[in-house]
């Protein structure tokens, strides 16, 4: 079984359910829309055929919204043709409304007059084009070219270092928020994240549109920019898990930095048991070519080794010509890193130091090391909300975790998670009765055989006799096979 999971981005090459299928079937496991594009109507088509795929398929999908934040874009180009900006000429940008030519074009941030300087570097679609800030007025920043290039219709802005007197929710967010939770989605991924009071405001909207289930949806801090490399601890301590968001990450800070930060990113998020998801062109070449470059393979497998819960593949699955290729390429090149295992994933599972005081670790390690002594690598467990399977996970002990759960919620939730097979499973009765229930499921499932000794374990299940429980068990003979 794969044990690092594969999200892919939803698009016009992609977001049919006869195309998800073929998706699932090469290897995802969680579908990304992403409200940079399209409208309300098409997502929620989008999630409509992703649920009926892996309803067909009987298969678990995490469906992941991704907010756009503040992103600041260019406006619109006369006739929406491409102009092209020389090294040295003169070009503005303005917040006035008009169609863009030669000479100007305008942005959707009404601030940037105001936050940029003489010499404040702009850059634009994803830093191909680069600006130099020259002078400005109320309503105009002229800049000189620096990088030229084919400037198109409605690009990324980023400016490097400066501090945006924005929030980083817009109203768009806002109002993709209240849509997504009408979807009942199981993550939401933040943008341009800058510091742990950006999580918060989020969890809380999520909790307050979502009274019923208690905001089940897990947030993503997309991280990005310079600032919330500075406030990375704190980030992670506020939400439920991270990106690496390699794309504008690369810009917002520069693109050597992004393998550092990746390396940084991951080993914090896992070591404060956190998911973490790591993005962005991994399989680029792909967006227009059949196979990838080596250099991308390499990429993949070594984000897997970095300790990433899950692998997302962007325009490659879009936008590009060969979306269900890019996945099985993926699918090959995980399965191939998982058969070595590189130092950092040979670490045995720690006692921590100093004792973290919590029962989830306890719980988890008593699990892995009972493993050990009985010589199995299963370990299945019970799991309401998914959140013990989680903390399962994060302690990377290398088990192969059955999540069993009786909601189909967070049986959908876990299949993001890293080394988690989520199952749907019925809950309640006596502790043996969850045993025989639980037992009985995997059997069907064939990942288990009467005889075989595995490990049972619980988080804390309310008025249920194996809460907070490990335990030794052999799969009963009498249980029918599939
Ligand atoms: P995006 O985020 O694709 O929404 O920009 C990912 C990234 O920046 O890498
Ligand atoms: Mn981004």
């Amino acid at each position: 079984m794969r044990k690092a999971k594969i999200l892919a981005t939803l698009g016009p090459a992609s977001n049919t359910q006869e195309k998800i299928e073929m998706m699932i079937e090469s290897g995802i496991s969680a579908v990304r829309i992403n409200m940079s594009h399209g409208t309300h109507e098409e997502h929620t088509a989008a999630i409509a055929n992703a649920r009926a795929a892996a309803a067909k398929l009987k298969r678990a999908l995490s469906i992941l919204v991704d907010l756009s934040g503040p992103k600041i874009r260019t406006r619109t180009l006369k006739d929406k043709l491409p102009v092209e900006l020389k090294v040295g000429e003169l070009f503005t940008i303005t917040t006035r409304e008009i169609e863009g030519n030669q000479s100007e074009v305008s942005t959707n941030f009404d601030h940037l007059p105001e936050v940029v300087e003489q010499g404040t570097r702009i850059l634009i679609d994803d830093g191909a084009i680069e600006l130099g800030v020259v002078s400005k007025t109320e309503t105009d920043v002229l800049c000189r070219v620096l990088v030229g290039g084919w400037l198109k219709e409605r690009k990324g802005i980023n400016l490097p270092n400066v501090r945006l007197p924005i929030p980083s929710m817009t109203e768009k967010d806002h109002a993709d928020l209240i849509w997504a939770m009408g979807q009942n989605v199981d993550y939401i991924a933040l943008s341009f994240v800058r510091q742990a009071e950006d999580c918060r405001q989020v969890k809380d909207l999520i909790k307050k549109m979502n009274p019923r289930t208690m905001g089940r949806a897990l947030l993503v801090a997309k991280i990005e920019m310079a600032e919330a490399i500075e406030n990375l601890d704190e980030i992670i301590a506020e939400t439920d898990g991270v990106m690496v968001a390699r794309g504008d990450l690369g810009v917002e800070t520069s693109v050597e930095l992004v393998p550092v930060y990746q390396k940084r990113i991951i080993e914090k998020a896992v070591a404060n048991d956190k998911f973490v998801i790591t993005a962005t062109q991994m399989l680029q070449s792909m967006i227009e070519s059949p196979s990838p470059t080596r250099a991308e393979a390499s990429d993949v497998a070594n984000a897997v080794w970095d300790g990433s819960d899950a692998v997302m593949l962007s325009a490659e699955t879009a936008s590009g010509n060969y979306p269900v290729e890019a996945i099985r390429t993926m699918a090959r090149i995980i399965d191939a890193a998982e058969t070595v295992k590189p130092a950092q994933l040979r670490k045995p599972v720690k006692f921590s130091q100093p004792p973290s005081g919590r029962t989830s670790q306890a719980l988890c390690k008593a699990a892995a090391y009972a493993a050990k002594e009985v010589l199995t690598e299963k370990v299945a467990v019970f799991t309401e909300s998914g959140l013990m399977a989680r903390r399962l996970s994060t302690i990377r002990s290398g088990l192969q975790t059955f999540g069993l759960t009786s909601s189909r919620d967070a049986c959908n939730q876990l299949a993001l998670i890293w080394g988690v097979e989520p199952y749907m499973h019925e809950s309640g009765g006596t502790t043996n009765d969850m045993l025989r229930e639980g037992e009985k499921t995997l059997v069907k499932s064939g990942v288990v055989s009467p005889g075989e000794t595995i490990i049972m374990m619980a988080g804390r299940l309310s008025g249920l006799g194996l809460s907070s429980s490990v335990i030794v068990w052999t799969i009963g003979e009498d249980i029918p096979k599939r």
